[in-house]
């Protein structure tokens, strides 16, 4: 198997994807992905499903999560991988994180207020599929169907992101945590979307000392937010950090992701895959 044959990083209905796990496993599936992980941001209730779905469609599945970390002052997304779904650590320390997206929604809500846009609280909540993860997507689509920008995209630079109205900072778990949870969970860590953090080269570099040393094993070298260049310099530092190479589209939706499922390039020559740790 090569890259095109994996998919190691989604999401379902159960967090901001906008398609309910059976179907995202099957368009997986038509798509020629064999081997896929569900990674839904904070949540894993969608699971269990996506794993039925998987064994109708003949696809190995693998079982993910996306964890919200909060690092240096930077907000950042560790996925685990092959982690035991029941694990009572993770499932608390996920619900704790869970359990603070509602206040915060409600801020966002409030900036949002304050530059004239009313309702935008019960406008996410009518996006979001699963009460308990509200999410700045959820924020995004409301906006968009207001009319307030014309994509998703110019949405996050508009209101969503630092610096803007509908934007608060928030405390994620730790680094420490997050990969604690995983790890105890007999999972593997990788460190999601690193080109998308905002960071100097040093700090890129200690990032990656302080993910290894916390027990993560891998680095998202191939995703769907980042630019060929990305694929090459992340692969180059996961290889000079001893870290493994993971690849995911980050699917989120027909129409509304950068790559599709299974839409992925090769992991760049000199990378050991993640799946050799399987
Ligand atoms: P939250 O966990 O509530 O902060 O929401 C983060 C999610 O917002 C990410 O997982 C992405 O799905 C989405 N997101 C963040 N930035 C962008 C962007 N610039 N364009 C589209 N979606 C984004
Ligand atoms: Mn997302
Ligand atoms: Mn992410
Ligand atoms: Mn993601």
């Amino acid at each position: 198997m090569t890259t095109s044959h994996y998919d190691l990083h989604c999401h379902s209905s159960y967090s901001d994807g906008l398609l309910a796990p059976d179907d995202v496993v099957a368009r997986a599936a038509a798509r020629g992905v064999r081997v896929l992980a569900l990674t839904d941001h904070d949540e894993l209730a969608g699971l269990e499903g996506a794993a039925v779905a998987a064994e109708r469609h003949g696809l190995e599945f693998i079982t993910g999560v996306e964890v919200s970390v909060s690092w240096g002052g930077h907000t950042l997304h560790v996925v685990g991988l092959r982690i035991d779904r029941c694990a009572s650590g993770l499932n608390a320390g996920l619900a704790r994180i869970r359990a603070t997206r509602d206040t915060r929604a409600e801020r966002i809500s409030e900036g949002l207020q304050a530059v004239g846009i009313e309702g935008a609280l019960e406008g996410a909540r009518r996006h979001a599929t699963n009460p308990e993860l509200v999410s700045r997507t959820h924020f995004a689509r409301f906006l968009v169907e207001r009319g307030c920008a014309k994509d998703m995209q110019a949405v996050f630079r508009r209101y969503l992101t630092a610096g803007n109205p509908g934007y608060v900072q928030h405390a994620w778990a730790t680094l420490d945590e997050a990969v604690g949870w995983i790890v105890g969970a007999g999972g593997i860590a990788v460190l999601a979307h690193p080109g998308r953090y905002r960071m100097e080269n040093w700090q890129r570099d200690e990032l990656l000392v302080a993910f290894k040393a916390a027990g993560g094993l891998a680095v998202e070298v191939v995703t769907g937010s980042h630019t060929p260049a990305q694929y090459v310099s992340w692969g180059k530092a996961a290889v000079r950090h001893g870290l493994l190479a993971s690849c995911g589209s980050d699917f989120h939706g027909p129409g509304e992701s950068y790559r599709d499922l299974g839409e992925l390039p090769p992991l760049p020559a000199g990378c050991t895959p993640v799946w050799t740790a399987f």
